[in-house]
């Protein structure tokens, strides 16, 4: 086909069921316009259940195709023309998606929804598929084709589309609340973020640097990692604590087992305050069951009651295959730091407690200046804005 210049994208209508369907795509629909800005799109506007993004004349398509790619709430999108409700308009209309390249074998998907129009779906299929193969002379193959040209007959237009990709599926970005993601420049945390961003939340994202304990590289990873996460749902906001000093005191006041728990801690601690000061109503880590000393059962419920917000920990029984699976498709592994350059490998016991008691650390603490540490770091802390690393 030549350059498209509509696509038609469809959303998951189970997902959007009830009161809220008409909010739900109002928010994809101005997800959609604030990522493709720029992008020479004309229109992008919710039509009978499904969204058509028209381009301008000059649009690249290929790029237009990348955001839709990033758009959470899309079950898929497709090049596509559009035509009156006609047999003959999409008889006309439909050689305007086909592949350049003979396909192995082809068929037609049709759909009615509008049960006025003459003809069933099967006759579409048959007389649209007979007009392609007289043309084109490409074998038909109902079971396993090559290619599928889809026919949508609504109220009042009729679209042909051409090679479907699945979208990101998930809820529109803007729908779910907001949450702080707690980044580490590890594999998991971005792997985490972007899960719960798939469920509709807008992140803002902290880390807490070791610097000038480490270099400045976890912090550039970092905001490369953001840049990536921010393709979903914009322009995105990233706070830059200083632990450094909060490591100093750690390792100055506590048995060196327990330091991982103890730095856990903190980090929920000011995580907890930046979430109240961005109205983040959640924190997000990509803890794991079991992968580390840090993450036993009993070292996470150490972690419990630190925070006021939920911490939600959607890897939490994830496989680690899994997860870099993940990384690898979103981008995000080729930043994962090394372990010398994560703060956490700071002043590192060689054996870290893996059945640190809650009373335990909380003794510890008691003698502790907790409001002043904490302040102290926050009062250190910087916040930037991340863009999309689009190109
Ligand atoms: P990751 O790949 O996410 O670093 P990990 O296996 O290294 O995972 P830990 O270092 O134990 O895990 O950290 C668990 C979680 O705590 C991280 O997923 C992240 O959400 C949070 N976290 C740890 N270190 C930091 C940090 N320096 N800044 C922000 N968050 C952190
Ligand atoms: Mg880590």
């Amino acid at each position: 086909m030549d350059e498209p210049r509509l696509f038609l994208a469809h959303y998951h209508e189970l997902a959007l069921k009830g009161r809220n369907r008409s909010w739900f795509i109002g928010t994809l629909v101005d997800r959609l316009r604030e990522s493709l800005a720029g992008l020479g799109v004309k229109e992008v506007r919710a039509f009978k259940g499904r969204i058509e993004i028209a381009l301008h004349e000059e649009a690249a398509a290929a790029r237009v195709a990348d955001r839709l790619r990033a758009t959470f709430g899309l079950a898929n999108f497709a090049p596509a023309v559009r035509c009156e409700a006609d047999l003959d308009a999409i008889l006309a209309a439909a050689p305007a998606v086909l592949p350049r390249e003979a396909p192995r074998s082809f068929r037609v998907r049709a759909t009615r929804g509008d049960k006025r129009f003459p003809c069933t779906s099967p006759e579409i299929e048959r007389r649209v598929g007979a007009a392609i193969h007289e043309t084109r002379g490409w074998p038909v193959d109902l079971r396993t084709p090559g290619f599928v040209l889809r026919v949508e007959v609504v109220t009042g237009a009729a679209f042909c589309t051409g090679d479907r990709e699945p979208g990101a599926g998930g809820l529109p970005v803007g729908t779910g609340g907001r949450a702080l993601a707690l980044i580490s420049g590890g594999i998991d945390s971005p792997v985490a973020a972007w899960r719960v961003m798939g469920r509709g939340c807008r992140l803002a994202f902290v880390h807490f640097h070791s610097h000038p304990l480490t270099s400045r590289r976890s912090q550039d990873a970092v905001r490369a990692v953001v840049a990536r996460l921010a393709r979903y749902q914009g322009a995105s906001s990233l706070t830059l604590v200083p632990f450094a000093d909060l490591q100093r005191h750690i390792v100055a006041h506590a048995p060196s087992s327990l330091r991982t728990v103890l730095y856990r801690r903190m980090m929920l601690r000011l995580a907890d305050a930046i979430a109240a000061r961005l109205q983040a109503a959640a924190l997000v880590t990509g803890d794991v069951l079991g992968q580390v000393a840090s993450q036993t059962l009993e070292n996470l419920a150490a972690m419990e009651g630190i925070a006021r917000a939920p911490v939600l920990r959607p890897l939490v029984a994830a496989d680690k295959d899994a997860i870099v699976t993940a990384a690898r498709d979103l981008g995000t592994l080729p930043w994962a730091v090394t372990a010398d350059e994560d703060c956490c490998a700071v002043f590192q016991p060689r054996q870290p407690a893996t059945r640190a008691s809650r009373e335990t650390v909380t003794a510890i603490e008691a003698g502790w200046d907790l409001d002043g540490l904490v302040g102290a770091a926050l009062a250190g802390a910087t916040d930037e804005w991340c863009a999309p690393d689009w190109e």
